[in-house]
């Protein structure tokens, strides 16, 4: 937890000056332990692929504070927002963990440019969902109900107007979801019921029915990948519609 602390604090001040609503920042390199973690950052930072979200996503919003997202060891595989410093932080753990997980799961049957497309999508969801959050925070949004549902549904609702991302984010989300949340298959207990979070097949349909609802036929693989039942999908137009109205009049001073 120190790590982590310092890691934010460290992040929270080493920003570039620039007059973007949202920058990236890294962990200064010698500040990171590990070796394997210490290569990931010197790729990252070289690749400008943090640089490449942060521009994307200034030329998206307009938000009343600054918001830096960091990259950096954690000590542990994570991502959160921190409101005190309008910071999104990216765990460099993360990164080999979604990796290890593909290919636990899907075996080595897969090439380098599938992982690495699984891999990029689901960090992008990760972002665009600690964006939600951050988004919440700094433009003081009402939220009714679960606070993660509401970041979910306003992450979804960003990464769907995006051409180049949604496929790709869409297609990490239900990857990052398909991780079993419960020992037992279908079996879930008090402590999953009382999560902040909805479970992970929840939490894949609301995913997959949105963006059916918005572009049927470019989504029916998520409404299978999701396995959402035929009664769901017939409610995604409308839940979409809902949606759409729903954030773009929260987000009309932000939206670019
Ligand atoms: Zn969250």
């Amino acid at each position: 937890m120190t790590n982590l602390l310092r890691l934010i604090f460290l992040l929270a001040w080493a920003g570039s000056a620039t007059a973007q609503s949202v920058s990236a920042t890294y962990q200064p390199i010698p500040q990171i332990r590990s070796p394997e973690l210490r290569q990931l950052q010197i790729d990252w930072r070289s690749n400008r692929l943090l640089e490449g979200m942060a521009e994307q996503l200034s030329r998206q919003f307009t938000l009343s504070q600054p918001l830096k997202i960091g990259l950096g060891e954690c000590g542990m595989s994570n991502a959160f927002y921190k409101s005190d410093a309008k910071i999104i932080v990216l765990c460099l753990e993360l990164i080999p963990d979604l990796v290890s997980r593909i290919l636990r799961e899907q075996g080595t049957r897969l090439d380098r440019e599938t992982i690495n497309n699984i891999v990029v999508g689901a960090l992008v969801f990760i972002v665009f969902h600690e964006l939600g959050h951050a988004i919440i925070d700094i433009e003081s949004l009402p939220v009714l109900g679960r606070n993660e549902d509401a970041a979910d549904m306003i992450s979804t609702y960003l990464i769907l107007q995006e051409p180049a991302l949604a496929e790709r984010g869409v297609a990490g989300g239900l990857f990052f979801f398909s991780k079993p949340t419960s020992l037992i298959p279908g079996f879930f207990n008090q402590q999953h019921m009382s999560d902040e979070h909805g479970l992970n097949p929840q939490r894949a349909v609301n995913l997959a029915c949105a963006a059916y609802g918005k572009e049927p036929s470019r989504f029916v693989w998520a409404m299978q990948a999701a396995r959402v039942t035929n009664q769901r999908a017939s409610r995604c137009a409308g839940e979409y519609a809902q949606l759409d109205r729903s954030v773009r009049g929260l987000l009309r001073n932000v939206i670019r």
